[in-house]
């Protein structure tokens, strides 16, 4: 830390992401990015628009905003595309909380929340997950500030249904719910059909994983008009161009392709399930997950054990180091060759440990 820095910031923990080593080649299992390249259309319209890269974007994305509007039956006012959906999220905690409206959410879910109510120096409180990793919805009802809470919830996979989402919006009149549906697309029910509904429900999404665009750094947030207002405040206080060319052209040639987005979920949903049931025939235990990971232990060995042996074996997984987690793994689901080489290698830790 230099002298420099500000005393606001001097105790911030920052977020770690996964790691993106670059010594090897790993089977990449550790930070729920798509096994699939990005459709043929994002990527040739990215590369058109790199040639006009001289100049600004459109600061309004007029044209993503409208596209991604339509597709969940919603209107330019309900929406606002971002930089990843961490930066849509980030908003909200700076639009919608402070020392009287803190955050609220579970304690164990995205790593992030945290890290956001920190950096903009927000109280927050976390709510237990039940023992089985599930979310009491009672316990959010009527919460003291902004209720965020990932469906499916990571790293469990865990997902509320969407009239369980509905009952935390009803009982929070006045908070700010917002339900972060980053890995929606692989099997769980999205609430963006309660928007119209609700003037307190903000709901995220990300082009990262189904649509294979973790690179790009695309996101949403679709909320009512006055929300999504009050969050471009605080876009056009921060960063107006958030979204650059080659993303917003990549953003329109993949909701082109909305087929092979579908295929590629299908997919995944298959390898899931496939994995799950592989694994099962090993001993180890899961989380029923409805995300493009999943999170499991065996009860003879060890989290931290595990993930090193599979890291030694060239098999990148994620392993939280921290109290209820820390004997789990949490594995994204890749092709079903990933799948393969990694249920074999597993295999091969597990059926020669003495751990
Ligand atoms: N929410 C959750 C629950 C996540 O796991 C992630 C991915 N790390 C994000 C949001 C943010 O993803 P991105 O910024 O790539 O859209």
């Amino acid at each position: 830390m230099s002298k420099f820095l500000s005393k606001k910031y001097a105790k911030l923990s920052p977020y770690t992401p996964g790691e993106q080593p670059q010594d090897m080649k790993y089977i990449k299992l550790n930070t729920n990015e798509s096994p699939f390249p990005p459709s043929e259309k994002a990527q040739k319209y990215a590369a058109e628009a790199a040639a006009k890269m001289q100049l600004y974007p459109d600061p309004e994305c007029r044209a993503l905003t409208e596209k991604i509007a339509e597709m969940c039956n919603l209107s330019f006012e309900n929406v606002l595309v971002t930089n990843g959906s961490d930066e849509i999220l980030n908003f909200a905690f700076m639009a919608f909380c402070d020392d009287e409206h803190p955050a609220v959410f579970p304690d164990i879910s995205y790593g992030f929340y945290p890290v956001f109510a920190s950096l903009n120096s927000i109280p927050y409180t976390e709510i237990p997950l039940c023992e089985d990793f599930t979310i009491d919805i009672t316990k959010y009802f009527n919460a003291p500030g902004m209720v965020v809470i990932a469906n499916p919830n990571a790293p469990t996979g865990i997902a509320l249904s969407i009239s369980q989402v509905e009952e935390i919006v009803k009982n929070n009149p006045e908070n700010v719910v917002v339900i972060d549906e980053a890995y929606v697309d692989f099997g769980a029910e999205s609430a963006l059909s309660l928007i119209p509904k609700y003037e307190n429900l903000l709901v995220t999404q990300t082009f990262s994983k189904s649509r294979s665009m973790a690179g790009a750094r695309l996101g949403f947030g679709a909320a009512n008009a006055a929300l999504i207002q009050d969050m471009n405040t605080v876009k056009y206080s921060t960063n107006p161009y958030n979204i650059n060319r080659m993303t917003m052209a990549a953003g329109l040639g993949v909701l082109e392709d909305e087929e092979y987005t579908r295929k590629n979920c299908l997919t995944v949903s298959k390898n899931r399930e496939y994995t799950k049931c592989e694994l099962e025939k090993l001993g180890f235990e899961m989380t029923k997950s409805l995300a493009n990971f999943i999170f499991i232990r065996h009860p003879d060995f060890d989290g931290k054990y595990l993930y090193e042996q599979l890291k030694a074996r060239g098999v990148l997984v994620r392993h939280f180091n921290k109290p209820r987690l820390s004997e789990y793994l949490r594995v994204t689901i890749g092709s079903r060759d990933e799948m393969d080489a990694f249920l074999k290698t597993l295999s091969d830790i597990i059926g020669g440990g003495n751990k």
